[in-house]
């Protein structure tokens, strides 16, 4: 690819890109594009590699092989300083004897910017990041959300065309990680420069992201939308890395057009499922269905066409908005249901030990090989 390319196909485009230190792959043959625009996220467990694929697109890492291009240039080779990309850490490294307007100045003073012109850049994003009436403060006089904020005005008066955050805000409480999610997402939009960031928390993910990269071991597991790789994991790892999930092992025994049947140890019964393109019968599969698919009741449910098993309340956790149950079925196998709560906590019907049904549409479940 070419500078002729600028404007059409991805604006990230890694090609077959591997990092290996020694001989261990901490990157194993990644491919992606990113279009303009995209919030993207890496999301993977603690040493998947995650961090060192970042390191590679802002070139503090070479990689051992493959292509990394960005706005239609060839960056592998490229120093750090020569890319159009900023990097904003994990630790904010932003500087406690400077006030705010001085930190997020710096970049430009040392690239040599107009007087003039920096004054108006840093008023700019400061008004953006929502830190204007803070400009002369020390970071020390700030809270760890505006710290974040200061770092993120840093990263951005340079006006990169890809942004690149760590862990961007791993260090803010619960509250304010979902406040700070937002104001990302909302800043990122008015901006329209391309983010990719990197993180564990896959509640944050899905949240902030166009799509996510689900990495292990160096490689990608799933990339989609939050949607697709919610509801539709395509390996167990994906399904169980992303939210809860209930995975009932079996056989196929039947396949009739999208429906297929599994015989199931764990189930008195056999699972039915759809699939479009199901493997062959005789496979050994999965059936995976989320918690808040299925249906509880104490009466036995009417639609012949679910999947109805029967059990019993092991364990019942109430959370306010709604609660958690764990069903144990005549085979030992437990369950996990969640159920919105609509009715008053004092109105709440099942108990410990109530005999229970469960049931949920074959839609609602995937079919998973690997
Ligand atoms: P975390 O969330 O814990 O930061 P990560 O997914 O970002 O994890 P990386 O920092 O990319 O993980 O590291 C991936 C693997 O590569 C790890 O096993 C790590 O120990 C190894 N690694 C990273 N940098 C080096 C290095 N400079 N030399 C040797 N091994 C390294």
């Amino acid at each position: 690819m070419t500078g002729d390319n600028k404007g059409n196909g991805p604006f990230i485009e890694i090609q077959d890109v591997s990092k290996y230190f020694g001989d261990f792959a901490a990157v194993d043959s990644v491919s992606l594009a990113i279009q303009k625009g995209e919030l993207f996220s890496i999301l993977g467990g603690s040493g998947c590699g995650k961090t060192t694929l970042l390191r590679m697109l802002a070139g503090f890492e070479t990689p051992t092989k493959g292509r990394i291009f960005i706005d239609g240039v060839d960056v592998t080779e490229q120093p750090p300083y020569e890319r159009p990309v900023n990097m904003m850490f994990q630790s904010y490294a932003i500087f406690p004897h400077m006030t705010v307007e001085k930190n997020v100045a710096y970049g430009l003073e040392k690239d040599r910017v107009a007087r003039d012109e920096i004054t108006r850049r840093v008023d700019d994003i400061l008004k953006l990041v929502q830190l204007e009436t803070f400009a002369k403060r020390k970071p020390d006089q700030l809270s760890g959300g505006q710290r974040q904020r200061v770092a993120l005005a840093r990263a951005l008066v340079k006006r990169p065309k890809v942004l690149l955050l760590d862990e961007p805000l791993a260090a803010l409480d619960k509250k304010l990680r979902e406040h700070t999610q937002f104001e990302l997402m909302s800043i990122q939009d008015k901006l329209g420069i391309t983010f990719v960031v990197v993180t564990h928390d896959q509640e944050e993910a899905m949240i902030l992201s166009s799509r996510i990269a689900v990495m292990d071991r160096g490689r990608f597991m799933q990339v989609g939308t939050p949607k697709e790789v919610y509801e539709y994991p395509t390996s167990r790892f994906v399904a169980d890395f992303i939210g809860t999930i209930n995975m009932f092992e079996g056989t196929i025994v039947d396949i009739d057009g999208e429906r297929v049947r599994i015989n199931c140890e764990e189930t008195a019964s056999d699972l039915s499922a759809l699939s479009e393109d199901p493997p062959k019968r005789g496979s050994t599969v999965c059936v995976a269905v989320r918690p808040e698919k299925i249906f509880i009741s104490q009466n036995e449910p009417e639609n012949t066409e679910d999947i109805r098993l029967s059990g019993v309340v092991e364990d019942l956790g109430y959370f306010g908005n709604l609660s958690l149950y764990r069903i144990r079925l005549p085979g030992g196998k437990i369950v996990q249901v969640s159920a919105q709560n609509r009715r008053r906590s004092a109105e709440r019907f099942l108990e410990w030990n109530d005999e229970v049904f469960i049931s949920w549409r074959p839609r609602s479940s995937v079919i998973l090989v690997d």
